[in-house]
């Protein structure tokens, strides 16, 4: 019988060998370090993910600093604390980040945490896992010092979340503000790619409902021999697709960036037999700094920080 902890030793170990395996040569990108994020919260997000590279931080700090921006504005219903809850009434929080050379951390479930990719990324780092859901999660935040804070819901959230119990009924609508993940991907100077997706999830959702976001080729995936791609929207059309992994491996197989989305977007509807309330956007990134984004209907926004311009955009 293999000891527990030899068993963890050993993942951990073959955690650390993917990492090296995957490992490359930097390639110096000529156009500098580009950063694509979703909707048109990812403008600010994107300004302190270029921040972090700024000083000196690798894509992986990017891009954790860029959504944490998202995280923490007390305006924002879709991402963070102050996101709309469930059904329950209860705010649970799903985030991941990926790193290029196939390291991942994810937490799913999550309450009372106002940064869950940060503690995604410390499953990523500190842990032989990927990801840790719910209450373990949560036990796992508080080892780690991080204060759980009580589910406090702002005025305006709990008057919207009471008005919806009237009917109590879950639909969901595009485009609308009851679904607005942040996805956000940035590729360093160096040609390195990371990316980082954080959300609180379709509002009035089931509670114990996790969608897309922290599912790693779900809501993001990260390859630093291809590219990376996230999505957004209503994740159960994402998970049944695998479309962020299905984009990347799209432009492995020769498809620019645009391609790949549209592909992913086309494999949505032809999977689902009626697509007409349902948004779904997805971004992807490629390791020459080229961009695509596709969406089922019109109305989804990204952000696109190039060659020292931070756009918000249409796909
Ligand atoms: N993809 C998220 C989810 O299904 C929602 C969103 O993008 O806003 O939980």
């Amino acid at each position: 019988m293999i000891h527990r902890r030899a068993l963890l030793a050993s993942v951990a170990a073959a955690g650390a060998a993917v990492a090296t395996s995957r490992m490359r040569a930097a390639l110096p990108l000529s156009g500098g370090p580009v950063i694509l994020s979703t909707w048109d919260h990812g403008i600010p997000a994107n300004v302190a993910a270029m921040e972090a590279l700024r000083s000196g931080g690798t894509a992986l700090d990017a891009a954790e600093r860029g959504v944490m921006v998202t995280e923490a504005d007390v305006t924002n219903r879709s991402v963070g604390l102050t996101g709309y809850p469930d059904r329950d009434g209860i705010v649970t929080l799903d985030a991941c980040i990926m790193d290029g050379d196939g390291r991942a951390g994810s937490v799913c479930f999550v309450q009372g945490i106002k940064h869950p990719v940060s503690l995604a990324r410390k499953v990523m780092e500190n842990t032989p896992h990927v990801m840790m859901v719910g209450k373990g999660a949560e036990q796992y935040a508080r080892e780690l010092g991080i204060e759980q804070l009580p589910n406090v819901l702002p005025d305006d959230v709990q008057k919207a979340w009471e008005n919806w119990k009237k009917e109590s009924r879950y639909q969901p609508v595009i485009n609308i503000e009851n679904h607005d993940t942040i996805g956000l991907l940035v590729l360093d100077a160096n040609g390195r790619l990371a990316g980082a997706c954080t959300t609180s999830g379709l509002a009035w959702k089931m509670h114990g409902r996790v969608g897309d976001s922290p599912i790693i080729g779900a809501g993001l995936y990260v390859d630093n021999e291809v590219g990376g791609a996230t999505c957004t929207g209503v994740g159960e059309y994402v998970l049944r697709t695998l479309a962020s992994f299905l984009a990347v491996e799209r432009m492995r197989m020769g498809d620019t960036p645009q391609q790949a989305c549209e592909e992913a977007i086309r494999r949505i509807k032809a999977r689902h037999a009626d697509v007409r309330n349902v948004q779904v956007g997805i971004l992807a990134l490629d390791t020459h700094g080229r961009h695509g984004a596709a969406s089922i209907h019109d109305g989804f926004t990204f952000a696109l920080h190039k060659d020292g311009k931070n756009q918000l955009r249409k796909a």
